[in-house]
């Protein structure tokens, strides 16, 4: 497309002069203060986390197979003390194409004992960071079959956020408290499993720890079971499809205690259960009573709380951020204990993810700002709703260039499926960027409608950038890949140098402003020759009076003029007032 210069004429009712944000009142700056210090302290955490440099595979070692994984019957010891861990994992799955070799992912550091298929044993070969099975005679497609695996090991940590089977003592009663975090790719690190995001199957998690712990998982707890050996066996059962990156233990001498949601019906009521470390009841007893209030800001906004059957909960571990495991957050022991930070944003951010994460489910791992980017702006319509904050000013104050998550600089998909996670300002910042412009240009109504159907197309399964495109395409009622193109796979944003002139007395007697928009960003956009943003710009005018118009223009070229008449003297024209566009301007 080439530079050119296009002048619109659009006429200003004056009747169009409505304040932009009726609804929010305006808030004092220690709100974000608040927000900014939160966001500060996961961060610190994170990047002060001690990683011994366990260098896992990239991704899925084992590749696609055809094989569908319906059950996964983990029983795992835990040995926190030695540090240790061993257990037998039962894969309970179907062939999808005829298939003779099974590939499962096992970390070096889980030594395996014994490998059984349907009932008899089975030799395996070992190879770094999996077990390959040759079946001496093919299965069919369709065929059912059962591997059960024995393993033993010590917990290790890998180099992608720490991840793997934590273990380390809570300091005031110098207990061993032992929890996992496995995203991206560090559950092999603990358990043996076909570790594809995208084949979820349901678990039951039968673990064992010293009396006198409780171990908290995924799903509902069936029962418990003392032993003679001084160990309790906690049988967890999570019936919906989960991933195995969402699959947790955390095991230590919790205090467990509960809250209630009631359901949007009125009548279901769900148990929140959360189990903290000892010393830090009194402080979870205060944090964790906003997670109601979060459920209750949630559903309504995205369709009811997914796993409402269940429970939500959540489980203090050795971690400097938080953890969305399936019903079961983890939360970062200096988040629950800390004296300052009261955890609404990472509460929020966490319950969130169980719709955006757990629920629908990245299908690749480029694809994590399905994720992520979708839990942080869940951050701002959180706070929107509980603190009455305007999003645009809390997305502009809060989550541009230069906060906590860094530069927004790079591109909303994944850059290095080595580290999904190796550039948060865009997967996390830029990708909520995205639902909030989504938002201005569908209106709130298509918006949401289109989360809601987006959640009903991909409930329990999972998803691609390209699927949430088609959803979005078909409540906007056209094509949308011009705006994915350019947010998704572009590096950085729009920069805009406006000028305007409120000077000029129309001919006719009534008043003209004129703004120039000119573009100066230089990065490639997909598909396009030049570097053009094509976007819906907010232009406000002021007027002498003191009222003001929002008119939306198609801004779509190097430079473009556009005038606006009305019939008061204008004094000031501002580019998006209300922040819905990602953008430098000068
Ligand atoms: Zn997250």
């Amino acid at each position: 497309m080439k530079s050119r210069q296009t002048t619109c004429f659009l006429l200003l009712a004056l009747s169009l002069a409505v304040p932009l944000f009726p609804s929010h009142a305006s808030k004092d700056d220690s709100v974000f203060e608040r927000i900014k210090r939160e966001h500060e302290l996961v961060e610190k955490e994170l990047h002060q986390e001690k990683v011994k440099a366990l260098s896992v595979r990239a991704m899925s070692s084992t590749g696609p197979q055809s094989i569908d994984v319906k059950h996964y019957r983990l029983q795992i010891q835990l040995l926190p003390n030695v540090p240790a861990l061993a257990g037998t994992v039962t894969i309970s799955a179907e062939t999808t194409a005829p298939t003779d070799t099974i590939r499962i992912d096992a970390e070096a550091n889980l030594i395996i004992d014994s490998l059984r298929f349907d009932g008899v044993q089975q030799d395996f070969k070992r190879k770094k960071s999996r077990i390959d099975i040759s079946l001496a005679q093919p299965l069919p497609a369709q065929t059912s079959f059962a591997l059960a695996i024995g393993y033993h090991g010590s917990p290790v940590t890998s180099n992608i956020l720490g991840g793997g089977m934590l273990v380390a003592r809570h300091p005031a009663d110098g207990e061993t408290v032992m929890a996992n975090l496995s995203e991206p790719y560090a559950a092999p690190t603990w358990w043996p499993c076909i570790d594809d995001p995208t084949d979820k199957a349901t678990a039951e998690i039968e673990a064992t720890a010293p009396r006198g712990y409780q171990v908290a998982s995924n799903g509902v707890l069936d029962r418990t079971q003392d032993n003679a050996d001084h160990t309790t066996t906690f049988f967890w059962r999570e019936g919906f499809p989960i991933a195995t990156y969402l699959i947790s233990v955390a095991a230590t001498n919790y205090e467990r205690f509960e809250d209630s949601y009631t359901a949007m019906d009125g009548v279901t009521k769900m148990p929140l259960v959360y189990y903290v470390y000892p010393e830090h009841l009194a402080l979870a007893q205060q944090k964790f009573a906003v997670t109601r209030r979060a459920l209750e800001i949630f559903a309504p906004a995205y369709g009811e709380y997914p796993f409402l059957s269940e429970k939500y909960g959540m489980a203090e571990f050795p971690w400097g951020g938080a953890m969305e495991h399936q019903t079961i957050t983890s939360m970062g022991a200096s988040i629950v204990g800390s004296a300052t930070n009261n955890g609404e944003l990472v509460i929020a951010h966490e319950l969130a993810h169980h719709w955006w994460g757990d629920l629908v489910t990245m299908k690749t791992w480029d694809d994590i700002w399905l994720n992520e980017g979708f839990a942080t702006y869940s951050e701002v319509l959180f706070f929107e709703r509980y603190l009455n904050i305007d999003p645009g000013e809390l997305m502009s104050r809060s989550y541009d260039d230069g906060k906590v998550f860094g530069n927004l600089g790079g591109t909303v998909t994944a850059e290095s499926l080595d580290n999904p996670f190796n550039d948060r300002g865009a997967i996390y910042a830029k990708g909520a960027w995205v639902l909030h412009m989504l938002r201005h240009i569908l209106g709130d109504q298509a918006f949401f409608d289109s989360l809601k159907d987006y959640r009903e197309r991909f409930a329990f399964g999972n998803a691609s950038t390209r699927d949430l495109q088609q959803v979005f395409e078909a409540h906007y009622g056209s094509s949308l890949d011009w705006f994915f193109q350019q947010w998704i796979y572009a590096t950085g944003r729009p920069f805009y140098k406006v000028s305007t002139d409120v000077s000029t007395l129309d001919p006719s007697g009534g008043y003209v402003a004129r703004v120039t928009i000119k573009q100066k960003q230089s990065q490639q956009i997909p598909g396009r020759v030049e570097s053009v943003y094509i976007m819906p710009l907010d232009v406000t005018i002021h007027f002498e009076d003191g009222s003001s118009a929002t008119q939306s223009v198609r801004n779509d070229s190097r430079k473009q003029t556009f005038l606006f008449a009305a019939s008061k003297p204008p004094v000031d024209v501002v580019i998006d007032e209300g922040h819905w566009v990602l953008k430098k301007l000068k």
